[in-house]
């Protein structure tokens, strides 16, 4: 890299800022990556963790030992919190940093559409973190029902509750009634785990509203037929300890699990930039901000149209693409050569799986479903980790618990210490 080389400060280290950077090693420039965490995390797969099929560490990397082979790639552990858009620096929890170019990947975290309150009793998936607190609470929920005094408590402790029908949600349902039917069928003496009830919650008409309707109803028969009580149509009103109340009544539940909607990161607040009803920064053809030409937002943080008019998706290859398109055009200028045409988002498919060996696939006019398509969802998922180590143990891990039924990261840790109730046991 050559001295006094142009900086481009990168944040966040998700699909898209990863993508960007990997598109800016041979430029000459410095590249500064910057993200509040240690690790990329490979968020499709994170609801496994959840349902203790995968370990954290299977689906999440060192940002630095990602990038640890290119030259001009920095990594820094930091917190955003603004943009000094006349001094051109970022202001940062350690102090700030100045860029020649910026790239602003910052994801999309929960929105509770208004009801912040409700995010203790409902937690939502987004980090790994998020993976093992679920992931905690539905093991406990087996455990403490099968030390609970009666049946109504243990009933309540055994309902599971996931609002929102769309790709997470329907992962998340059919992995939980796994759980309970298959893995830990035959573990408890007291309980049958097997009569647990998991109510998938979700206000539109059809789960998975993305997908063609007959693969809409291929999974919602799936999901019954695995014992999912499937309620469309139904809007939850209010979120608290003890479950949830909808339009259509009260649900009794220890365990309340998020998966209806997103909200871009607060990037549109740092920029003063307009957003659209997400939240989402409205950006030029070119992915950079109207005004700011070394300006550049992508991925879940930006509001983005394709050829059509249609929303580019917040969805991990429309990140990717838009990291690498906004890369190679930096790269371009820093090299001065012509900037390229407009970003182009080209949509390869939607997949979502309910379950050990059922999925739904949807490429082109190529529909899959059933374990055909589990097996098309599993081989893309394993092609898209990052690394051979963790492409092995997935496969490795998804094959043996196929064969078993088995899960392996059923560990529930930072457990707070019980009450010291001691009722008496039936
Ligand atoms: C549970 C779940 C399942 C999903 N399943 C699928 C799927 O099956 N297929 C699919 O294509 N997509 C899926 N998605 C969506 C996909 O993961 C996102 O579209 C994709 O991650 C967006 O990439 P990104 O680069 O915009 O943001 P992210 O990948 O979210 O990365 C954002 C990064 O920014 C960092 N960051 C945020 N704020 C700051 C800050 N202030 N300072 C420093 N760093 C910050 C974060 O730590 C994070 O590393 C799923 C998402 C979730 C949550």
């Amino acid at each position: 890299m050559a001295q006094g080389a142009p900086r481009v400060v990168i944040v966040g280290a998700g699909f898209g800022g990863l993508e960007a950077a990997k598109a800016l090693a041979r430029a000459s420039v410095e590249v500064i990556v910057i993200d509040r965490h240690n690790h990329h995390t490979f968020q499709p797969l994170l609801y496994q963790v959840a349902t203790a099929a995968l370990s954290p560490a299977d689906v999440a990397w060192p940002i630095r030992h990602i990038l640890r082979s290119q030259r001009n790639a920095t990594v820094l552990m930091e917190d955003v919190v603004g943009v000094d858009l006349g001094r051109k620096c970022l202001r940062t929890n350690v102090g700030e940093i100045a860029y020649d170019y910026l790239i602003i990947a910052t994801g999309a975290m929960h929105s509770y559409f208004g009801h912040d309150d409700w995010a203790p009793f409902a937690p939502g998936l987004k980090r790994i973190e998020d993976g093992t607190r679920i992931r905690r609470s539905i093991l406990i929920a087996f455990e403490r029902a099968e030390a609970a005094a009666d049946r109504a408590t243990q009933n309540k402790l055994l309902t599971f509750v996931i609002i929102g029908g769309g790709a997470t949600g329907v992962e998340m349902a059919g992995a939980i009634a796994e759980i309970a039917r298959q893995t830990l069928a035959t573990d408890f003496r007291r309980i049958d785990p097997t009569s647990a009830h998991i109510v998938l919650i979700e206000a539109g008409p059809r789960l998975l509203p993305t997908f063609p309707p007959e693969l809409s109803d291929y999974v919602r028969s799936t999901l019954m037929n695995a014992g999912v009580d499937v309620k469309t149509d139904t809007m939850v009103t209010k979120c608290d300890s003890a479950g949830v109340d909808t339009n259509s009544g009260r649900i009794d539940a220890s365990t309340v699990i998020w998966a209806a909607g997103v909200t871009a990161s607060p990037a549109a607040r740092w920029l003063g930039a307009e957003a659209d009803r997400a939240g989402r920064v409205k950006v030029g053809p070119d992915l950079s901000l109207p005004g700011h030409p070394d300006i550049f937002v992508i991925g879940d943080t930006a509001s983005v149209t394709d050829a059509k008019g249609r929303p580019v998706p917040g969805i991990a290859p429309a990140a990717k693409q838009m990291g690498k398109y906004v890369g190679k055009l930096i790269a371009a200028r820093v090299a001065g050569r012509k900037d390229g045409k407009a970003f182009r988002y080209m949509h390869l498919g939607d997949l979502a799986t309910i379950g050990r060996r059922a999925a739904v696939v949807k490429f082109g006019r190529l529909q899959l479903r059933g374990f055909l398509g589990w097996v098309f969802w599993s081989v893309a998922h394993i092609y898209f980790l990052i690394g051979l180590r963790n492409r092995f143990i997935v496969a490795f891990i998804w094959f043996w618990d196929y064969l078993t039924f088995q899960r392996g990261a059923r560990l529930i840790t930072n457990t707070e210490p019980q009450p010291p109730t001691a009722p008496p046991r039936p």
